[in-house]
């Protein structure tokens, strides 16, 4: 039997005691892993233990999979009507809601975000989306194609069958929610690994799940790390499709696996360096906020952070005084305090990792002109960050760092700054600041990435498509696109009685 994780939490609206398994959720129950191993789940905010979760194996990926199969074949796929899936949907996001301080304390605690971040960004984005495909989900139809010869086909949207899901640590519940919401809308059973580093919400989601009264086998979580669980899932041979959120390494990772095995169907959200231009007839103000917001919120750890900081020339001396005051007022601490505006870093890996580029920047000449350094003894706090004279060929203009630190780089040419912009090799996202709209729309237009800004940054919404140009990634995310990347089309041909003869 696995053992329960029981944690008090005290949330400035809700006090209580959540509990839950801290097993493999496979066929609707919680189970041990096969080899009977855990995963230690640290607090970021402190460095201690928190829990220790079962460690799945390749072996347990198969049970989940023969689980889904079962599932989709006998309750779920083509024999669940659209609105009986839509109900369950609707069935969870009601209890994730009532679970609500819950969740976001259990993603607080476990990733290090803000409780109030964690409840009014990442829950309420993950209980939005999976209302918007339980919506989806009596709405998947093919259409009807008139041949004009005698024939009259139609198509059908059926779904894949077991599709493996691979999310990462840095928004656990919003990518786990991204990843079942198109998924089960369609009508495919899943095997879903969450990141090592943040499994708990995960497990709490499966809890809610079970309670909405999904099929068992519908919905299974595999704990376990990237190198075994992840790999089992992306090899193999009776899983239809992988969809993968993380970084560009294991990305091509997951396609060299699906190409090798059985050319399973894969999408991937990976990295991005983000490019944001403020031009000199932006509203200052705006753009310091959202400036920061771009890259500041979840401690940098956002995949479309504006990392790149491009500033006119005639506005770059006040712009960089008032950002830096933005920076300075970025309350770093304990994610549960209500003035804390940015947590921990996700692990000592990662707080390593960040604080390596800082080193790289500073080694390669660039100005630390804000921040830069780790903040109290305990966990992994570093400071909002900020670069100036910077070389487009350092690592910290080039490389995806993850954590809350940008570069600012001052421009005098709108195409010039265009070109510096997509002179990446990723393209996820990018900002734009200017009150004239030819020239915001102008730019957007010309920068190459999924995901245009004009205005703001950050801004996520469960109808609106979410991928990556370059090597940000494959496929979309989100809106009525991702259902694309669950159904496979089939073409019925009906002939209205013509013969056709080879002789
Ligand atoms: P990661 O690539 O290290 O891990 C992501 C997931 O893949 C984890 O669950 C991990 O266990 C698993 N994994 C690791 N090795 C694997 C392997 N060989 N086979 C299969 N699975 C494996 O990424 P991370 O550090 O967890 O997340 C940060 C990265 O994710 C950043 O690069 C960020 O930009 C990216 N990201 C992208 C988006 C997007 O939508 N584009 C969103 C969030 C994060």
């Amino acid at each position: 039997m696995p053992s329960t994780f029981s944690y008090q939490f005290d949330t400035p609206s809700h006090k209580g005691i959540t509990e839950f398994s801290t097993g493999l959720f496979i066929n609707g129950e919680f189970v041990d892993g096969s080899e009977n191993s855990t995963i230690d789940v640290i607090n970021p905010a402190t460095g201690k233990l928190i829990t220790k979760i079962s460690q799945g194996t390749p072996k347990d990926v198969d049970r989940a999979v023969a689980a889904a199969q079962h599932a989709f074949e006998t309750s779920w796929g083509l024999k669940c009507p659209g609105a009986e899936r839509a109900k369950l949907m609707n069935k969870l996001a009601d209890l994730m809601e009532e679970h609500e301080d819950e969740l976001a304390a259990v993603e607080a605690l476990d990733n290090g975000k803000t409780f109030y971040w964690a409840k009014n960004a990442d829950l309420k984005g993950a209980i939005d989306c999976i209302r918007y495909y339980a919506g989806w989900a009596d709405k998947i139809q093919g259409k009807t194609i008139e041949t004009n010869d005698g024939k009259l086909v139609y198509t059908r949207h059926e779904p894949l069958g077991v599709v493996g899901q691979i999310i990462p640590w840095n928004f656990p519940l919003l990518m786990l929610s991204w990843k079942i919401g198109p998924a089960l809308a369609t009508g495919n059973a899943i095997v879903l690994k969450p990141s090592e580093f943040t499994p708990l919400s995960a497990l709490l989601t499966a809890k809610l799940a079970k309670e909405a009264g999904f099929p068992p086998g519908v919905f299974n979580v595999v704990n376990g790390y990237g190198a075994t669980v992840g790999a089992a899932i992306a090899e193999h041979m009776d899983i239809e499709k992988v969809a993968f959120t993380g970084s560009t390494l294991v990305g091509r990772k997951i396609m060299e696996a699906a190409a090798k095995t059985n050319l399973k169907k894969v999408t991937l959200e990976l990295g991005g360096k983000s490019p944001n231009i403020i031009f000199d007839d932006a509203d200052l103000e705006a753009a310091v906020n959202w400036a920061a917001f771009g890259i500041f919120w979840n401690q940098g750890q956002t995949c479309c952070a504006g990392s790149r900081i491009f500033v006119h020339a005639k506005i770059y001396d006040e712009f960089l005084h008032l950002f830096t005051e933005k920076a300075k007022q970025v309350k770093v601490g304990d994610p549960f305090h209500p003035d804390s505006k940015q947590g921990p870093q996700v692990s000592n890996a990662q707080f390593d990792r960040i604080m390596s580029y800082i080193d790289s920047g500073k080694d390669e000449g660039a100005t630390v002109h804000h921040g830069g350094v780790r903040v109290g003894d305990e966990g992994y706090f570093i400071s909002p960050t900020i670069f100036t004279d910077t070389r487009p060929d350092m690592k910290i203009v080039k490389e995806e760092i993850f954590g809350p630190v940008g570069v600012v780089i001052k421009f005098d040419d709108d195409e010039d700054v265009i070109r510096q912009a997509n002179d990446t090799v990723y393209g996820l996202a990018c900002s734009v600041f200017s009150q004239n709209i030819n020239r915001a729309l102008e730019t957007a237009h010309k920068l190459k990435a999924g995901t245009a800004w004009v205005n703001c940054a950050n801004m996520l919404h469960a109808s609106v498509p979410f991928g990556g140009f370059k090597q940000s990634g494959i496929g979309r995310e989100l809106g009525e696109y991702a259902l694309e990347n669950y159904t496979a089309v089939k073409a019925v041909h009906v002939n209205f009685g013509h013969q056709w003869s080879v002789a």
